[in-house]
């Protein structure tokens, strides 16, 4: 808590060159982009990093193959292009995936037809996945027995990819990157609106933990409030051109369907694509797309139905899945641009609204305002508000920074060297799917060099702290340093999916984490253990 403390003392004593307003994947990146380049950043997030929407999401970075039904070739291509720009640069955190997608008779579009599509997606994505393939009802038996394929009309395989630890690691990985190159980030700090007096920016700020109220000065505002941006931009007199609707959306996450690490891909009963996506030793099934005027919402039992049902249907499995199964819940609002003059629908079907992004802008009040978009396509966003801040004259010392990407291949593979020398993996424990020295680089990088210092120090730093998950004494320690985990739901949740993956009863009685809790908290981890588990009950 000593990072966050500290910040927020920060945060009210100079004047920044940019303050954001928001720590979800718009915020987070361009938080990354404009500290890396060299400007002097705060970001506050009234929630945790990542808390609202970019916690609720498919883990997808894809082309968007749907938006083709639609015709926004521009966008398909575009996202096709931050897609690949992804998997080149974060190597072991976004990672090409198989979508396996079987089409009922009856259909509205003939599989041929989608077939070539998926060709077209693929030269789209100029040729950087692997290529698409035909499935006969014969490869699928043999390959997914788990497709029921008594209604089979057609079959294809292609290539997207996937967040390999969750969206909200992601996300805190570029508010990790941002707080290394100077950004000063806290969560739990909520912005009560802003002002402008003699050319800067006011914002009245409240730390949502103790209540204290105070103010942070800076020359130009960002709102990266997700869901939140028109409301914040009523508190500050903002008009933009812009504006959101939100579309809810649920997945729920239940045992493990298969174990061939491809997504299943079905249309659902209301025509939607519909994933079954493996997420470590569970699978994560959905979604849903209803159109809802609040940004809070919650997975209701129909919700639950129609993802049970769709499930059923369209898989052999030796039990029908019930309520009984679901591990956890996600449920979030995509938050979807229109223009503010429009009448809130582009005049075109809800389900086929494309999810672009937009960033208007008020150069004479010096105000951003990010609306939609998508984790995919966050480094155009980051690369994007880094352009609109240097334009309101901002100056960016290394404008020219590569802001984004693991770092060079040569830190990986001294990495590695120095973990093979010590036998790291020698530690992975017998529950785990991967090694411990993948496991590690993906989730710290460069930091992942302090924890092997810590495990050659004392061996204990590489046992399993929480039974049950795959999480080490030393990365709890690292956490409470440098993860600003301020709520233990922050640490189970978002740094890490141990909420998504264990049930919540089974972690209450989980081995290690009363452990877990001292480290991370100290005297305080009664109070925070209690606060996890009375908060998730109510
Ligand atoms: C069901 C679903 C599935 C999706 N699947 C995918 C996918 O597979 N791939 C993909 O690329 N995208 C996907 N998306 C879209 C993607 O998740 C969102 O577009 C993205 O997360 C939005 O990020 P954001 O930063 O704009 O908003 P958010 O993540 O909501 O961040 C905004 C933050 O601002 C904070 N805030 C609000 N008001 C204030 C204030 N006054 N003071 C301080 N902080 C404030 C909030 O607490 C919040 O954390 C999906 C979305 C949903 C809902």
């Amino acid at each position: 808590m000593k990072l966050r403390t500290n910040n927020i003392q920060k945060l009210g004593k100079t004047v920044y060159d940019v303050l954001i307003v928001g720590g979800g994947i718009n915020g987070a990146v361009s938080a990354a982009a404009l500290s890396g380049k060299g400007a002097k950043v705060a970001l506050i997030e009234q929630r945790d990093f990542a808390g609202f929407t970019s916690q609720q999401s498919s883990n997808l970075a894809w082309g968007g193959i749907k938006y083709l039904e639609s015709h926004d070739y521009s966008l398909v291509r575009g996202l096709c292009k931050s897609r690949n720009h992804l998997i080149e640069n974060y190597p072991s955190r976004v990672k090409e995936i198989r979508f396996y997608s079987t089409v009922e008779t009856g259909f509205r579009l003939h599989p041929l037809f989608l077939w070539l599509g998926a060709w077209v997606y693929w030269l789209f994505g100029r040729a950087f996945t692997r290529i698409p393939r035909w499935l006969s009802k014969r490869t699928v038996n043999v390959e997914e027995p788990a497709v029921n394929t008594e209604k089979f009309y057609g079959g294809f395989e292609y290539s997207d990819a996937y967040l390999h630890d969750n969206d909200s690691r992601f996300v805190f990985q570029f508010i990790r990157s941002a707080m290394d190159r100077g950004c000063i980030a806290a969560n739990y700090v909520e912005s009560l609106g802003a002002q402008r007096n003699e050319g800067l920016w006011v914002t009245r700020a409240r730390d949502v933990i103790s209540g204290e109220e105070f103010k942070i000065f800076s020359r130009v505002l960002i709102n990266a409030a997700g869901p939140f941006v028109d409301d914040h931009n009523n508190l500050t007199g903002e008009k933009t051109e812009h504006r959101h609707v939100f579309s809810k959306g649920i997945h729920l996450i239940v045992p493990q369907i298969t174990q061939s690490h491809r997504i299943l891909t079905f249309f659902a009963d209301d025509g939607r694509l519909f994933f079954v996506i493996p997420m470590g030793v569970r699978t994560c099934i959905g979604t849903t797309d209803s159109r809802v005027d609040s940004p809070f919402t919650k997975v209701t039992e129909e919700d639950r139905q129609f993802v049970l049902d769709n499930i059923n249907k369209r898989l052999n499995l030796t039990k029908p899945m019930t309520k009984a199964d679901i591990i956890a819940e996600r449920c979030g609002v995509r938050p979807l641009v229109v223009k503010t003059a429009g009448n809130g629908t582009d005049e075109r079907d809800w389900l086929q609204m494309s999810r672009k992004h937009e960033i208007d802008f008020n150069q004479a009040n010096t105000h951003i305002s990010i609306f939609g978009g998508k984790l995919t396509d966050c480094i155009n966003v980051g690369n994007e508000v880094s352009e609109i801040v240097s334009g309101m004259g901002i100056q960016m010392l290394f404008p020219g920074y590569k802001w984004y990407g693991e770092p060079h291949p040569s830190v990986r593979e001294e990495y590695i060297h120095q973990a093979k020398l010590m036998d790291l993996d020698s530690y992975t424990s017998a529950d785990s799917i991967e090694s411990l020295s993948s496991r590690l680089w993906r989730r710290y990088d460069q930091q992942a060099f302090e924890l092997l210092a810590d495990i050659r120090e004392d061996p204990r730093q590489a046992e399993v702290l929480i039974k049950g998950t795959d999480y080490i004494r030393c990365e709890i320690k690292l956490a409470k340093h440098q993860e600003m985990v301020t709520k233990l739901d922050d640490f189970l949740r978002r740094r890490s999916k141990i909420a998504l993956v264990v049930r919540h009863e089974d972690i209450r009685k989980a081995e290690g984490l009363t452990e877990a809790c001292q480290i991370l908290f100290g005297e305080q981890s009664k109070e925070k253990f209690d606060e996890y588990f009375q908060g998730l009950s109510e």
